[in-house]
């Protein structure tokens, strides 16, 4: 367990907290979800996330973050963008897809969550690429149980997506812990052998984040400095969820009925109260 040291163990009152702004960031998604069609910019969207949250006390956790400051509320990364795309003026058009990342503070507790919507008419091997991502953060999720590692998620993400077709998984960005900061130890890979890293135990927060292409697992840094786009122009998707293990199971702080539904699907048990 010394491996566990320097980790944010929250109790369940403050795990309770981060249920609140969790919960705040799946509404936020869910309603971004419905927004999105063709003819709306990312920043229309960018700006209903920031109403929405702040309508709801709380506060957009991405604006201002790092060096150069993250400009917006969202990350909105269109096709062969992957992740922590600037929203602006771009035109959301019919066959696109876009991930939306999105991430809130509410009385000091984070929460952070990301989907990837198709516009309008989408190619059938992209919309594939979106159900791959998303079932294999589902399977990432259902693989966690106290007592069990920090790497047996990415095992169950990558073996997943490799049962399902030659896709790229991104190695050079991982997902995290989430407490009282967005980014915290440890880091969450999307691959690996399982048994590895640190111990899951109650208390912990971690956010699950697959990023998965078309071709490609290498990424540009795009001129902007924020924008990571796949190198051979290939279409990504991006799925997260902020979770956590309780005595009964998983819960699912950022998905809406607290993962349920999906990891009743899994024969995984929920945690959630
Ligand atoms: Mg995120
Ligand atoms: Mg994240």
């Amino acid at each position: 367990m010394f491996a566990n040291r320097g980790l944010e163990i929250k109790t369940p009152a403050q795990i309770d907290q981060m249920r609140v702004s969790g919960l705040l960031v799946g509404r936020t998604l869910e309603l971004l979800r419905d927004a999105a069609r063709p003819g709306v910019t990312t920043g229309d969207l960018d700006r209903l996330a920031e109403t929405h949250i702040r309508d709801h006390g709380g506060i957009p956790s991405f604006k201002g973050y790092s060096h150069p400051p993250f400009p917006a509320t969202i990350c909105a990364s269109v096709n062969d963008e992957v992740v922590h795309g600037i929203p602006g003026d771009r035109v959301l058009q019919d066959g696109d897809v876009v991930s939306i990342d999105c991430g809130a503070i509410v009385d000091g507790w984070h929460g952070d969550a990301a989907i990837t919507v198709p516009i309008g008419d989408v190619a059938a091997e992209t919309l594939e690429l979106l159900r791959v991502t998303e079932e294999s953060l589902w399977r990432g999720l259902a693989a966690a149980h106290l007592g069990g590692r920090v790497s047996d998620i990415g095992h169950a993400i990558e073996g997943y997506v490799r049962t399902q077709g030659h896709y790229g998984i991104l190695e050079d960005y991982t997902g995290h812990g989430i407490g009282t900061e967005m980014h915290m130890a440890p880091n969450v890979p999307n691959y690996g052998k399982r048994g590895k890293g640190p111990t899951l135990v109650e208390g912990l927060a971690l956010a699950v984040e697959p990023m998965v292409t078309l071709g490609s697992k290498e990424t540009d840094l795009l001129e902007d400095e924020w924008t990571v786009a796949t190198v051979d122009g290939s279409m990504a998707a991006h799925f997260e969820h902020t979770f956590t293990l309780t005595p009964a199971g998983a819960w699912v702080l950022t998905a809406v009925d607290g993962g349920a539904a999906r990891l009743a699907e899994l024969g995984a048990a929920y945690g959630g109260r």
